[in-house]
């Protein structure tokens, strides 16, 4: 490096230290909070004074409170006060579309999900069904966060979704291809948007808000009308050139001939979709599921039957990837006894490098609202990410 040492260079790597350790602060007390700020800097590793200062920031973002001190202390000195995440102040917009309906929610910065909206859309347009969904968000936000400020919009969608541009390359069973999806939410939102591709998206939520393994390394396997899979090491989630990562919905699996759109026969996702349950069933698949989780022994055995083919996806991505979990995303998984452990005994039969399937195979921390947090966690990802940067520039957080 050459001595340009008062140059933008230098300022921008001033910068991007200072987001770091914002962010390293906020992630600290987001788990742990409310804790004292000397607990914060032990965790960190950063200076008091710098703690102090970051915590100042951000309470002044409106992301941090300070509470009341616990106990009266005796002893002279500062006060321990405790700073904790305000959650009352700022809400996240989500947005997941599925298959055949929309999930609009709003989250606070723990990731909680205050309200959800389940909205079908079969037959909409993707510019009629983004619009739709803007409506909603805003109803969500009149009625139940009246006094909050929106720090944006995540969506997250299955297919090839380009993060970078905002784009949904191509999602074959919406019908979708190159939807400018972030700009045209934007625009009806008025709101900052952030988009991922779901699988992603639930890896961000999990390492956030989730599984305490998954900031390790985490492999997602999400079985809908989707199939897809998202991988993350450390604090890095893997999207490659233009984010088409994870697309493992043709892979191969053993003992199936079902035909795929994509010409060939037994590929995984349409293999174990929820359509081509609902289809070999002759019933809608909620009642389906509602059957087996009832326990009707024909409708158990299909989803028990489904569980090993998806076992058999877990195995291989385990051998490949080795993560510290992988977490499986299905409704069967959380609904139909036996699912989980039809899935592990599979991996425990296939897998060459898992040695303790029980405790590398989980199910989502977010049984119920995986698809509403997974939107929120799109954008709360950006903001743990840089609590200091751009998101947060715009809003009238100032007080
Ligand atoms: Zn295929």
């Amino acid at each position: 490096m050459t001595a340009a040492a008062d140059g933008p260079q230098r300022t921008d790597a001033r910068g991007a230290r200072r987001s770091a350790s914002a962010s390293a602060v906020l992630r600290a007390i987001l788990d742990d909070g409310p804790i004292a700020r000397s607990t914060v800097a032990r965790r960190t590793g950063l200076s008091a004074a710098a703690v102090t200062g970051h915590t100042a920031e951000l309470v002044q973002r409106g992301l941090l409170r300070e509470l009341p001190e616990a106990e009266p202390r005796r002893s002279v000195g500062r006060p321990h006060v405790p700073v904790d995440l305000d959650t009352g102040r700022h809400v996240a917009g989500a947005l997941h579309l599925a298959v055949h309906h929309a999930t609009v929610a709003l989250l606070d910065l723990r990731g909680n999900v205050l309200v959800q909206h389940e909205e079908p859309h079969d037959g909409l347009a993707a510019e009629d069904l983004l619009a739709r969904a803007a409506e909603i968000l805003d109803d969500l936000l009149l009625g139940h966060a009246p006094d909050r400020e929106p720090l944006g919009l995540g969506v997250a969608t299955g297919g090839w979704v380009d993060r970078e541009s905002g784009t949904v390359v191509e999602h074959p069973l919406l019908g979708w291809k190159n939807v400018p999806m972030r700009d045209l939410l934007a625009e009806s939102t008025g709101l900052a948007v952030e988009v991922d591709g779901h699988a992603r998206a639930l890896v961000h939520a999990e390492r956030l808000f989730g599984h305490p393994k998954a900031r390790e390394s985490v492999v997602q396997l999400f079985a809908g009308n989707v199939v897809d899979a998202a991988f993350a090491t450390g604090a890095t989630v893997h999207h490659g050139p233009r984010s088409a990562a994870g697309a493992v919905a043709h892979l191969p699996v053993d003992d199936s001939a079902e035909p795929c759109r994509c010409g060939r026969t037994g590929c995984l996702e349409a293999t174990v979709s929820e359509a081509t349950l609902a289809r070999k069933a002759g019933l809608p698949f909620p009642d389906l599921l509602a059957l087996a989780a009832a326990g009707e022994t024909a409708a158990v055995r299909m989803f028990h039957d489904r569980a090993r083919l998806i076992g058999q996806a877990a195995a291989l991505l385990l051998d490949v990837l080795n993560p510290a979990v992988l977490v499986v995303v299905d409704r069967s998984v959380a609904q139909v006894p036996g699912c989980l452990p039809a899935i592990r005994d599979e991996v425990r039969e296939r897998s060459r490098g898992c040695a303790d399937p029980v405790e590398t195979v989980v199910p989502t921390s977010f049984p119920g609202t995986e698809l509403a947090t997974a939107g929120g966690a799109v954008l709360l990802e950006v903001l743990y990410d840089d609590p200091l940067g751009p998101l947060l520039a715009g809003l009238s957080h100032a007080s």
